[in-house]
């Protein structure tokens, strides 16, 4: 059940009993296999919950941020994985806020139906990591047409997808000119692609992500799925981000609670030497510091909300709302295994699960270094460090 001080409790209570319905023993079988939870996204899709951003207009629910993190925070506290789909809620907002008319029409009532998967999201690529501006994909005019050639890497849920939304440099580099100017978002369609040109490879990783590498050979993809202008495509996904990492805080919020509520009961439940091993202050007092963290994080991601939902661009409490969530989440996580001693690392617990999950908050969708380097920068005013 939903606590008091925690906004949608409606919704809340809705979402914990859709994942009722999806127990550690399901997440266990799709991890061993690296399987896609299939079934939970569709049940996800059906509720209404991955189309919650979209405006009525399109078909979707029209909520703000507020309720989408809701939703995130109840699926990860609930002990499953919202990362299989949580970029269904939120890529579109790029499609949203500059796509023309058209484009809105034509792929965002789809995308709210569950129709169409836009959850593919193109960035990162082998060379250039963080420095977007040093990305090597190419997308070359020619007639009606853009040619894509290059590599991105960490495409996560590409399989799973319809459409992607691809950054890549429609104007060579010159001498002079900004890193981050011309680069473009482009629309890729999926099933279109992988027979021309497109090549998807899954990269095995320490948890079940669902991610890729994609590779470009002279794809062609008609120019009229460039989304806003060409060359202003990094400040266009710049835009998105701030949604993205007050949504992913919130899931590392809905991380920390589960594993604050698994460390407790098996505190009070365990004996050794006579007593509940939650009766020894080096047990419990490790738990309440994971908890006064994660409400501390809750309220960094609360403000990060309130002014997003305010209509403002909250760069710097975003930042920090990720930042001081992944924290919690990983060390409620560390404190939960170290709560159950040896069955912390048992599968059949689903701690080590959910700790291997929650481990990737500190590096994507953006690494605690560059959150730092970024409050360093745009809020002490201290020199830019790269
Ligand atoms: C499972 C998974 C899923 C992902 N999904 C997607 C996706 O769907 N789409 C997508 O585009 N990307 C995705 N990513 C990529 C993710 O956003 C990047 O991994 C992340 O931003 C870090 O970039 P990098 O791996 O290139 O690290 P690098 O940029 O190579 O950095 C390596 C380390 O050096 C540090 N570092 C680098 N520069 C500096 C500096 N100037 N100062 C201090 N420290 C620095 C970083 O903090 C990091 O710890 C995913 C990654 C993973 C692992």
């Amino acid at each position: 059940m939903a606590q008091e001080h925690e906004p949608f409790a409606e919704i809340r209570d809705a979402v914990a009993k859709l994942c009722a319905r999806f127990p550690g023993t399901y997440w266990r079988k799709l991890d061993r296999d690296m399987a896609y939870p299939q079934d939970f996204v569709q049940a996800l899709t059906e509720a209404g919950y991955l189309a919650m951003l979209i405006p009525e207009e399109y078909g979707g629910a029209g909520l703000p941020l507020a309720a989408a993190a809701a939703v995130l925070e109840e699926i990860q506290r609930a002990g499953c994985n919202g990362g299989a789909c949580h970029a269904q809620m939120y890529t579109m907002g790029t499609l949203l806020r500059h796509g023309s008319p058209a484009q809105k029409q034509q792929y965002l009532p789809q995308i709210a139906s569950g129709a169409l998967r836009l959850q593919a999201f193109g960035v990162t690529e082998p060379t250039s990591g963080t420095d977007t501006g040093a990305l090597r994909t190419t997308a070359r005019r020619e007639g009606d047409d853009f040619v894509i050639n290059g590599q991105k890497i960490w495409t996560s849920r590409a399989e799973q997808s319809d459409l992607m939304l691809l950054l890549a440099r429609t104007t060579p580099l010159t001498n002079g000119m900004k890193k981050t100017d011309g680069l473009s978002v482009i629309l890729v369609d999926m099933q279109q692609a992988r027979s021309n040109g497109l090549t998807i490879r899954p990269i095995r990783t320490m948890m079940n992500h669902a991610t890729t590498e994609v590779f470009f050979d002279n794809l062609r993809v008609p120019a009229e799925n460039l989304i806003g202008d060409e060359g202003k495509g990094f400040r266009y996904i710049l835009t998105g981000m701030n949604a993205e990492r007050i949504l992913i805080a919130a899931e590392c919020v809905g991380d920390a609670k589960w594993f604050i509520d698994r460390a407790t009961a098996y505190a009070k439940d365990r004996v050794v030497f006579g007593r509940a091993i939650g009766q020894n202050q080096g047990v419990q007092f490790p738990i309440a510091k994971a908890y006064a963290n994660m409400r501390a994080a809750e309220l960094m991601v609360r403000e990060a909300i309130r002014l997003y939902d305010a209509g403002a661009n909250p760069g710097a409490e975003a930042n920090m709302a990720k930042m001081l969530a992944a924290d919690a989440s990983f060390e409620a996580a560390n404190t939960c295994i170290q709560t159950h001693g040896g069955f912390g690392f048992a599968e059949e617990y689903d701690i080590e699960r959910k700790f291997r999950e929650t481990r990737l908050y500190q590096v994507a969708p953006i690494s605690t270094n560059l959150i730092l380097s970024y409050l360093a920068e745009h809020v002490l005013g201290l020199p830019r460090s790269y």
